[in-house]
């Protein structure tokens, strides 16, 4: 999977230096093939949609990650890949549901979980319990001045238990930390996960860990998602995000960990009404926020910056 996944990144590499990334939404699109995936290419100029420069430039400048080209770390819980913009395509945009775990690798690691995420496949029970499950890189260790539950790693689900209400399933619980299963990847979880209660429409959404060598913890995790309906239009985003956790160093190739070294200037959790349909974010207080129809209304609690990211403007009277 990976040698397939290089091959095509290379061959993904040499189209995008020919032609100009697209935004998620606008614009005509057309689908590129290679293999088995496919990158959507925008035929006309323009930015990515949403996006400032910086995190533009920040990018990974193919639709997937390889372990040649895996982002560095650098204080921030997650950067864009690709622009922001994921590796779906046109075609891939079904209201078919479907939900699909990667097998384990030969090192016992997870491969890729993809869905198209809808009411159908969301959860209608409770969650049981995953504490059977001891994924790639598992250690039970406690940090309690650090870390709020005091427990380093989370068995931490690729695509979340909230979207398609899967459980105890090995081929999709990574080893994770706290910080990248509590607070980096929740936002982007909680935003999915509404907008298809509000909607009832479909969200294409694939998370991929990214591993370097024979590592057993992996660096971090690819996260795509696109809405079908709209072809992408209210969420559309390709981000990594860090497996890491502030003030503790760990060592990717085993999964063992001691306290120091890294640290990240977090973001202030903040929750935010978004708008999905006049692409504006409000403080919960302002009168806009109130004033807005019920099914265009995400809850989402996050950085500012993940709202900017996801697409939405600040609303200029609440200045969220
Ligand atoms: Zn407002």
């Amino acid at each position: 999977m990976i040698s397939a996944k290089r091959a095509l990144a290379a061959a993904l590499a040499a189209l995008l230096a020919a032609s100009l990334l697209s935004g998620c939404a606008g614009g005509k699109q057309s689908a590129q093939s290679s293999g088995s995936s496919i990158q959507i290419v925008e035929e006309t100029s323009g930015q990515g949609q949403g996006l400032p420069e910086a995190q533009q430039e920040a990018a990974v400048a193919s639709a997937f990650i390889t372990q040649d080209d895996i982002p560095v770390y650098e204080g921030r819980t997650y950067v864009p890949v690709n622009g922001g913009v994921p590796g779906f395509t046109e075609d891939d945009l079904t209201t078919e549901p479907f939900e699909i775990y990667g097998e384990l690798d030969s090192l016992g690691r997870c491969t890729a979980a993809y869905a198209n995420i809808c009411e159908e496949l969301m959860p209608t029970q409770e969650r049981g319990s995953i504490r059977d499950v001891k994924p790639s890189g598992w250690h039970s260790v406690r940090y309690d001045d650090v870390i709020p539950n005091g427990y380093l790693f989370s068995r931490s689900h690729l695509i979340a238990f909230q979207l398609a209400g899967e459980n105890a399933n090995p081929k999709n619980l990574i080893t994770g930390t706290y910080y990248m299963n509590a607070v980096a990847m929740l936002p982007f979880e909680e935003v999915v996960g509404d907008y298809v209660r509000e909607t009832g429409n479909h969200v294409l959404y694939r998370v991929t860990p990214v591993f370097e060598g024979d590592d057993l913890l992996a660096r971090g995790i690819q996260m795509e998602a696109m809405s079908v309906e709209d072809k992408g239009r209210d969420i559309c985003f390709n981000i990594f995000v860090f497996n890491i956790q502030p003030g503790i160093s760990l060592d990717y190739a085993t999964g063992e960990s001691f306290a120091g070294g890294a640290t990240a200037a977090r973001q202030p959790q903040v929750t935010y009404y978004l708008n999905h349909s006049s692409r504006v974010f409000h403080m919960p207080s302002c009168e806009g926020a109130a004033k807005m129809k019920q099914a265009n209304r995400l809850e989402f609690t996050g950085g500012r910056a993940d709202a900017v990211f996801l697409g939405y403007d600040p609303c200029p009277y609440c200045h969220p």
